[in-house]
């Protein structure tokens, strides 16, 4: 199914992310989370992409047919086109037809040192034009509430989310963040230049003071005074850094759902016991 439909009358998602395991021997052990996950009734999985393999290699269209015909889940996948031309896309356009799965991200990815990066596509737009127009899945695309890295100021952001957006985008999966409020303008700017797909917020509860501060410094997140407060006491109780994390991100997700947001896009960063207490925290609320 594609997952865009499931906004049409309205509705809600709650929807997972999570990596392929580095080792061909531990997926697996990708199971035991997935047993968790899947039993939560997510409305997709989302399962990300690590640029450089051919398509034969390509754990992620594994990991996603798992999800797909083991778990029933409807799956999402990452692909990123930096370092892909146009017949590789179309490989892994075919992998992905041949294994049933109808909704892909489409994103540009981030330039390597150890991977040549290729002429075909230089900005995500630019594969989502080029899948559009050849093939039919749903195509998603990424967004930045606190605006991307590369991009000069917030008014750039939105341009160039527009121009995916007109290319065939149809779902928006935001980076994550953790002052809602940096969330509301960036979606009233969004609504200002007429991007009208639902634009569907990213929360990665983090429960540990060192994952905090990679995630901060890597996706330029700001760190709310209230968060930073949390993070300075408990910083070396990681029993007490645990909790308190998780209640910061339900009263994220809770503050996000009276907000009349389409839903939540939970990072899981492969942990069952982190999505199954926030599931826990929201079950009669969503
Ligand atoms: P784009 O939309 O192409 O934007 C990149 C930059 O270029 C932005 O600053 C944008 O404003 C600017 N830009 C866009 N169009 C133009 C234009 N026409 N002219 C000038 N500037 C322009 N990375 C992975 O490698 N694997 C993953 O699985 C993965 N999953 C992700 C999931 C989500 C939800 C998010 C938010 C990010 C993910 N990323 C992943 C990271 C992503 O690849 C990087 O953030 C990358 O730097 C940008 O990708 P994009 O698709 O947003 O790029």
């Amino acid at each position: 199914m594609k997952v865009s439909e499931i906004y049409k009358n309205g509705g809600k998602t709650l929807s997972f992310e999570i990596f392929p395991p580095k080792k061909d021997t531990e997926l697996n052990n990708i199971d035991d989370t997935l047993d968790v996950l899947c039993e939560l009734n997510p409305d997709f999985i989302s399962v990300t992409f690590g640029a450089g393999g051919s398509c034969n290699c390509n754990k992620t269209i594994e990991l996603a047919r798992r999800i797909k015909d083991k778990y029933k889940v409807e799956p999402v996948v990452h692909l990123t086109c930096l370092h892909y031309n146009q017949h590789e896309i179309d490989e892994f356009a075919h992998a992905l037809i041949d294994a049933g799965i109808e909704n892909i991200l489409a994103l540009r990815g981030d330039a390597r040192e150890d991977i040549v990066s290729k002429d075909d596509f230089s900005y995500a737009s630019d594969m989502v034009s080029y899948l559009k127009a050849k093939y039919d899945f749903c195509v998603l695309g990424a967004c930045y509430p606190e605006k991307h890295p590369e991009s000069a100021n917030m008014i750039d952001e939105v341009k160039h989310l527009k121009t995916k957006v007109s290319a065939g985008a149809e779902v928006l999966l935001s980076q994550l963040f953790f002052d809602n409020n940096n969330f509301y303008e960036f979606k009233e700017k969004c609504e200002i230049a007429d991007i009208d797909v639902p634009i569907i917020p990213g929360i990665m509860p983090v429960v540990k003071a060192a994952q905090i501060k990679r995630m901060v410094s890597l996706c330029h997140a700001a760190f709310p005074e209230r968060f930073r407060k949390i993070v300075d006491r408990y910083e070396n109780n990681p029993e007490a850094l645990f909790d308190a994390g998780m209640s910061y991100a339900l009263s994220q997700i809770i503050d996000l759902l009276v907000n009349d947001t389409h839903g939540i896009h939970l990072y899981t960063m492969n942990n069952p016991v982190i999505a199954r207490r926030i599931c826990e925290g929201i079950k009669n609320i969503v």
